[in-house]
């Protein structure tokens, strides 16, 4: 970080304790999006992990904010991948477990064809259980899934060795 970017980056996350539940140290990444030099510093670093990826997907919600700017950067296209209930149309839907209860997430129709290589963003990486559910709801479209990038992994989540061996990219670990 020869220019201090990241370090840039790194004093605009903030720690929100107990949110959004008690024993939960939340990371928010609202000001590093908020700032101009910020914003670009993670959307060209992450563009750069991308590869020979034909398009970007992105986990809702901060991974559209995210994803949309990696995307552009990078010269491909998006693909927000939703919650539940939220497309007029549908390619697949992936149901998985969270520490209490269950969620869905959804691919949009007609945006991914077959072979197509997809990079996976999202704003954290924690046990990996979103994106993991991400690239298995791909991988049945038959999209390729060749990356996933994320601004800031918690390392003692393990999600890194959830989604093994697609290449994990943080820009920051906590
Ligand atoms: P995961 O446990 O990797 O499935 O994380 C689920 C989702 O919640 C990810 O999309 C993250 O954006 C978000 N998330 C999980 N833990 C945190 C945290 N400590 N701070 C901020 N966002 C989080």
């Amino acid at each position: 970080d020869e220019d201090g970017s990241l370090t840039h980056v790194v004093g605009l996350v903030r720690d929100v304790p107990d949110y959004p539940a008690p024993g939960i140290l939340f990371k928010d990444l609202t000001p590093v999006f908020a700032d101009a030099r910020a914003f670009t510093t993670v959307a060209t670093e992450l563009a750069a992990c991308v590869g020979e990826a034909d398009v970007v997907a992105g986990i809702e919600a901060r991974g559209f904010l995210l994803g949309a700017a990696v995307a552009l950067v990078a010269g491909v296209g998006v693909i927000p991948v939703r919650k539940a209930g939220k497309l007029p149309r549908v390619a697949g839907s992936r149901t998985y477990d969270l520490e209490y209860g269950t969620a869905t997430l959804e691919l949009p129709a007609e945006t991914v064809s077959p072979g197509a290589r997809v990079f996976v963003v999202d704003d954290v990486l924690a046990t990996g259980g979103t994106a993991a559910a991400t690239v298995a709801l791909l991988a049945v479209a038959g999209a390729e899934v060749i990356g996933f990038g994320a601004l800031l992994e918690l390392t003692a989540l393990s999600g890194r060795q959830a989604l093994a061996p697609l290449p994990v990219h943080a820009l920051l670990h906590a």
